[in-house]
C-alpha cells in the first residue's frame, strides 16, 4: 500500500508576524495522522494570491490532500477563495445551503438586526468547481475541488476557515470522513500510556532493548510534557482487528518494564487520572492555590462530571486571603514567608476546613520573572497535599518561565495528590 500523502498551508499575515499561532495545522495533523495520512509538509503564506497559487503549484506535486486555513472572512484582507476559483478555473456563485446557514446564524447572534449585511452575504459566494462543505459552526463554508480520477492521480484541495472552533468542527465532520471513504488508507491503531516521575531519557534506557525488538509496523513515540511522558504504540496495516492483536502483547510488555511509573494505560490526562480514582473511592478533593492562581482548579473542572468529586478552590495569593479565609497564622507568614513549608501546611489544614473535603492540595510559589529573594529563587515552590490525618509537603526548584512555571506546579501538585490517593487505599 502507498503512503497517502498531505499538504498543509495554513493562510494568515498574521501567522507570519508571530501574532497568531498556528494551532490549525498541528490540530489537522493530528487528525489525518489518526486515519493513516501522512502529513509530509506544514506551509505557513500570508494573505497574497500569489503565495496561495504557488503554494498550491509547489503542494500538488508531492501531496495528494492539501489542506488549506484561513482568508475566508468578509474582509478585504482575505484572499483565498478568489485565489482558489481563479486557480480552479471557476466563476463565484450563491451557494444555497451556505446562505441559509449565514442567515440562521445571523438570526440567533443578532436578533434584533433587520438585515444581513452585503459583506456577509457574500460569504455564501463559492466558486461554481467546488463542493460546499457545510460549516455548521460559523458562516464561511469549507469547499473542495478535486483533480484528476479516483485511482488515477486523484488530488483533492480542501478550503477551510481559520477560526479554529469553526475549522475543528469541518475536520471532523467533514473531511475526515471525506478521505476515509476516497482514499485505500492504512490501518492504524494507537495505544497510549502515561508516564510520572522520570524524565524521557530515563525512561527511553528502560525501554530500549525493547524497542530494538519491535517489529516494524509497530513504533514507539516519546511524549514528554511537564515531567510527564506519554507513550504511544502505533502499528500500520491493511486490517485494523489483527493490528490490535498484534499490538496488545508488545503493550502489555511495554506497561510491565514502566510498572513503577505509570500513571494510566489509556489517552487521557492526569486531571482524568485523579478524577477517575477520586470517583471509584468515593472521595472529593479540594485545592487552595496560590502561585498557581486558580490553574490547578481549572484543570481538574476540564473534566467533564468533575462536580461528583471536586469541591472548589481558595485562590489565596494575599497574605491576607491566606489568613482570613484559610487561617494562616500572621506570625507563620512573617516567619517564614508565604512560600514556606509553613504556609502551605497551613494552607492545605485550613482548605480542609473550609472546603470539607477528603483529600486537599495546597500550592505557593515564586513563578517570576520578579519576587525572588537571596535564599528563594525564582522558581522555588512548596506543595503540600493532605487528608484528615496526614500531610506530605515538597519542595519545587524550577526553572522556567512564569506560563510553564505554573503549568509544571499544577501538574506536579496533581501527580502528587494521585500518590497520595494511592498510598492511602491500597
Ligand atoms: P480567517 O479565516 O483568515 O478570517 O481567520 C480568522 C481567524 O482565525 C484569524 O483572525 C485568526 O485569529 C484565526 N486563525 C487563522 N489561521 C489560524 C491558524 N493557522 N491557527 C490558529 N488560528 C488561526
Ligand atoms: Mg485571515
Amino acid at each position: 500500500m502507498n503512503n497517502v500523502n498531505a499538504s498543509i498551508i495554513t493562510i494568515g499575515d498574521e501567522l507570519l508576524i508571530g501574532q497568531t499561532i498556528d494551532t490549525n495545522s498541528a490540530f489537522i495533523a493530528r487528525a489525518l495522522n489518526e486515519i493513516g495520512v501522512w502529513v509530509h509538509r506544514r506551509v505557513a503564506i500570508g494573505d497574497q494570491a500569489a503565495a496561495i497559487t504557488k503554494a498550491l503549484d509547489t503542494e500538488k506535486e508531492m501531496a495528494s490532500i492539501i489542506i488549506l486555513t484561513g482568508g475566508l472572512g468578509p474582509t478585504a484582507d482575505d484572499k483565498t477563495k478568489d485565489a482558489l476559483c481563479q486557480y480552479f478555473g471557476g466563476k463565484m456563485v450563491i451557494n444555497k445551503d451556505a446562505l441559509q446557514q449565514i442567515k440562521k446564524l445571523f438570526e440567533k447572534v443578532y436578533p434584533n438586526q433587520q438585515q444581513i449585511i452585503e459583506r456577509n452575504l457574500q460569504q455564501a459566494e463559492v466558486p461554481d468547481v467546488c463542493t460546499v462543505l457545510p460549516n455548521k459552526r460559523g458562516s464561511a463554508p469549507g469547499m473542495l475541488f478535486s483533480t484528476g480520477e479516483k485511482n488515477k492521480d486523484f488530488k483533492i484541495f480542501i478550503s477551510l476557515p481559520g477560526v479554529p472552533y469553526e475549522m475543528e468542527g469541518l475536520i471532523t465532520d467533514e473531511v475526515i470522513p471525506y478521505i476515509q471513504k476516497n482514499f485505500d488508507l492504512p490501518a492504524i491503531v494507537h495505544k497510549t500510556a502515561l508516564t510520572a516521575g522520570k524524565g524521557e531519557s530515563i525512561i527511553a534506557e528502560m525501554l530500549s532493548s525493547f524497542e530494538k525488538d519491535l517489529p516494524k509496523e509497530i513504533q514507539l513515540a516519546y511524549l514528554p510534557n511537564y515531567g510527564l511522558v506519554k507513550l504511544r504504540l502505533t502499528a500500520f496495516g491493511h486490517d485494523k482487528q489483527t493490528l490490535e492483536n498484534k499490538i496488545e502483547p508488545y503493550f502489555q510488555k511495554m506497561l510491565s518494564l514502566v510498572h513503577d511509573n505509570l500513571v494510566t494505560d489509556k489517552d487521557e490526562e492526569l486531571a482524568a487520572v485523579v478524577g477517575r480514582l477520586l470517583i471509584e473511592k468515593n472521595k472529593t478533593i479540594g485545592t487552595a492555590e496560590s502561585c498557581t492562581g486558580g490553574y490547578i482548579a481549572h484543570q481538574l473542572t476540564a473534566i467533564p462530571g468533575s462536580s461528583a468529586y471536586y469541591a472548589g478552590s481558595v485562590v489565596s495569593y494575599s497574605y491576607e486571603a491566606k489568613e482570613k479565609i484559610l487561617g494562616v497564622h500572621h506570625e507563620t507568614l512573617l516567619n517564614f514567608g508565604a512560600v514556606s513549608e509553613e504556609t502551605v501546611t497551613e494552607m492545605a489544614r485550613g482548605a480542609l476546613k473550609t472546603l470539607e473535603t477528603d483529600y486537599v492540595i495546597a500550592v505557593s510559589g515564586i513563578m517570576g520573572p520578579g519576587g525572588s529573594t537571596p535564599d528563594k529563587p525564582v522558581g522555588t515552590v512548596w506543595m503540600a497535599v493532605a487528608d484528615a490525618n496526614t500531610i506530605q509537603t515538597r519542595q519545587l526548584n524550577l526553572r522556567f518561565n512564569r506560563q510553564k512555571n505554573i503549568e509544571i506546579t499544577a501538574a506536579r501538585a496533581l501527580n502528587m495528590l494521585r500518590l497520595f490517593i494511592c498510598e492511602r487505599l491500597v
